[in-house]
Formats: structure tokens, sequence, C-alpha cells
């Protein structure tokens, strides 16, 4: 599948060079947006590997590949969206079958598998995934699928991929990562046992909050074929210019991903620091509870920091979100820019409030998605904020 022999070389050189042939029409070093549905054929069934792009595009065939090789996987299969990507593992599921979820996890998952799949009698439960014997307790002879959300949203707790595979393959159970929040330059869930790792590639990997998209990477020749299948089949793809933008985004991931975690670093000791904070949430602090694992199964913290503040009214929470000037109030996560999010009414409002208190996730909690900014202008921001209150 890789035609540049890429196999032996570190992430910050397969982010620049994976996917990326010289354009065979041109030499253009970028690989081109190939705008067309179709593709001529000389006879019937003769052609130069495309038919018709819901099947397959040269521009999505090259971010594919780039992902397949940054996961260290052997197939990268693209979808219009994360939750497409989600859906696609969800639908090769059947009546009956029964998924265990992190009870701490995006907010779209929790509603696709609760209130898309469980009427089609999918039944799924959502447990503290960072204790791995919830995990054994929740399986029943039904479970087909172990969804791991890791760091978690919007809690960035930590669950144990190594642990929890080895208990899903005792009992011929597939394992899938949603690897969003830490990406393959922070984590590779396939090399730690996950048979399936699942991208919204709208967040890191795009980098810079101008496209939506998701991928599935995976070793498993079945898993491939099937997943193929269904995107030919129920058509959830993404349009060559998304593809292309995302495979743009790709080049700079390394070095966005360390200057993320430096700079989300900073601002969760500041926080942690700060008397109007009463709560951080960031595995790179050494007493986050998740902190050993981190150091075990990532290189890197990640740019995701979550806070409580000391005065627990609402107003002093809609406060920080609406007073910040360089944090902008916004869905979604993982751009160059930093935004600050209320989980309960925005990401999360999809879970009911009491399955979101029983979980952790307190109606006042603030997530900041930590840009790649300078990590001082940050920490005034939020300083000028924090001391106003
Ligand atoms: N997974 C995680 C961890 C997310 O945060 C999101 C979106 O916020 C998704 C999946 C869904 O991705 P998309 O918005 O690209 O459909």
């Amino acid at each position: 599948m890789h035609s540049k022999d890429l196999n032996d070389s570190g992430l910050g050189t397969r982010s620049v060079h994976a996917g990326q042939h010289a354009d065979p029409a041109t030499g253009a070093v970028m690989t081109p947006i190939y705008q067309t549905s179709t593709y001529v054929q000389e006879a019937p069934g003769v052609h130069k590997g495309y038919e018709y792009s819901r099947v397959s595009n040269p521009t999505r065939t090259a971010l594919e590949e780039a992902l397949a090789l940054m996961e260290g996987a052997e197939h990268g299969i693209c979808f219009s969206s994360g939750v497409a990507a989600t859906d696609a593992i969800a639908r090769c599921l059947r009546p009956g079958d029964h998924i265990v979820a992190s009870n701490d996890l995006y907010g779209g998952t929790y509603r696709l598998f609760r209130e898309i799949f469980g009427p089609m009698g999918i039944e799924s439960s959502f447990v503290d995934m960072s204790v791995a014997e919830n995990v054994e307790k929740s399986i029943t002879p039904k479970t087909r699928l172990i969804w791991i959300e890791t760091p978690t949203n919007p809690l960035v707790h930590l669950v144990d991929i190594a642990r929890l595979s080895e208990i899903a393959h005792a009992r011929g159970i597939t394992v899938a990562v949603d690897n969003t929040f830490a990406t393959p330059i922070l984590q590779q869930p396939l090399a730690l046992g996950a048979d399936l790792v699942v991208h919204s590639t709208t967040k890191y990997i795009g980098g810079h909050s101008d496209v939506i998209g998701g991928a599935i990477c995976t070793n498993s020749e079945e898993w491939a074929e099937k997943l193929r299948f269904l995107i030919k089949s129920a058509g959830a793809v993404p349009g060559p210019m998304d593809c292309f933008l995302t495979l743009r985004g790709i080049k700079t991931l390394q070095i966005r991903m360390l200057r993320h975690c430096e700079n989300a670093g900073r601002i969760a000791s500041f926080l942690e620091a700060h008397p109007a904070v009463s709560e951080v949430y960031y595995p790179g602090l050494v007493n986050n509870p998740g902190h050993d694992l981190a150091n075990k199964q990532m290189s890197g913290y990640g740019g995701m920091v979550s806070f409580l503040l000391t005065d627990d009214r609402m107003e002093k929470a809609v406060a920080v979100l609406s007073g910040m000037q360089i944090f902008q109030l916004a869905e979604s996560l993982g751009g160059v820019e930093s935004l600050i999010n209320h989980p309960a009414t925005m990401t999360h409002g999809a879970i009911p409030a009491e399955e979101r208190r029983a979980a952790g996730l307190q109606d006042t909690l603030i997530r900041l998605s930590v840009g790649i900014e300078d990590a001082d202008d940050l920490i005034k921001d939020l300083s000028r904020v924090l001391d106003s209150l």
C-alpha cells in the first residue's frame, strides 16, 4: 500500500511524506484535488483503478494511506465525519449485540449508540473505564464491541488500552479506540492491542478548524473489507477538497502536537495554582489519577484541559466562558486556535443531566482546547478573567 518506504521512519517524516507521491500526470509535489465524480474506462472494467468517487478517489486514497501509515495500520478508510466513522463500526453489529463504552465520552457518540442503535436492538452500557474491573463486570455473552475513548472527553481521564484489549480479546470482543484527543503522534492504539482506531479528523489531524472528516485505521483484513463495503454501499464519503485540506493538516501534525502539549502543560499548572480554580483535569499533572498510565501509553499529555471554579455558581462559569478574548467560545477542539467550551450545554448536551453528573461531569465544568498561540498570552487571557471573579 505504501509506495514510499516510510515504514522505518519517524512520525515527523511520516506526517510530511505519508501518502504523498508526485502526481503521475504533472509531477506536482502536493496531491491534487481530484474534483471528479467519475473516471473514463477504455473498455468495460478496464481503467486505472478508479471507477466512481463514492467508491474511491485519488485524493482520498492519499489521505487514507497517510493516516494508515501514521497509525501503523495496513488499512485506512476515510469518512465524511468522525460520527460517520463511528456509525460505520456500529452498523457492523447486529440486533441483540451489546457495546461497552466509556461513561465519559463525546456526547455525539453517546447519542449515536443510545438513540440510533438502541432502537435497532443494539444495547450499550456506559461505564467508568479508568477501572478495568468495571469493564469486565459489564461484559455479557452478547458484548461484541468495547469502545474506548482515551483521554476521555471532557474529563481527560486515561483508559488502559493494553489491559482492556487483553480482557476483550480473551472473549473474542473487538476493541475500538477513539484516538481523536491523542492523535497518532501521542498514542498508537493498534500497537497497544486495539483492533480499530477511530478519528474525528475534524480535530487535531485537520488542525485548522476548516474541515469535517473521520477515519478508521486497522490491521484487520476482515474489518477493512466490511468497512469498505459499507462506505461504497452507504456512502458517507468525504469530498476531495476535504481530503486535501486534511492531508495538508497532517504535514504539521507533529509540530502542532508538541506545541499543544507544551502550552496545555503550562496552562494546567497555572490553573492548578490559581485560587479561583478548585480542580484541574489534565493527565500531565503529577497528582492526576491518569498520570502514570499516560506516561506508559502516551508520549505527551495532549492539548485538552478541563477545570472547575472554586465558586461553583453557574454565573461564574458563564462569566469565564463569555469573558475570554483569545479563547473563543465554540464547539469542537484541536485547531491551532484556542477554544473554550461548556460541555454540559454544548458538546455533551445530548447526555441526560443525571447520567452526566453520575459520570462526574459537573454542570459548571469548563473545557479548554489549548491552541498553538504564545502560552504567555493565553495565560494572560485566563488570568484577567479568573482574577476578576
Ligand atoms: N470523537 C471525539 C472525541 C469528538 O470530540 C468528536 C467531535 O467533537 C467526534 C468523535 C465526532 O467527530 P465529528 O464532529 O467529526 O463528526
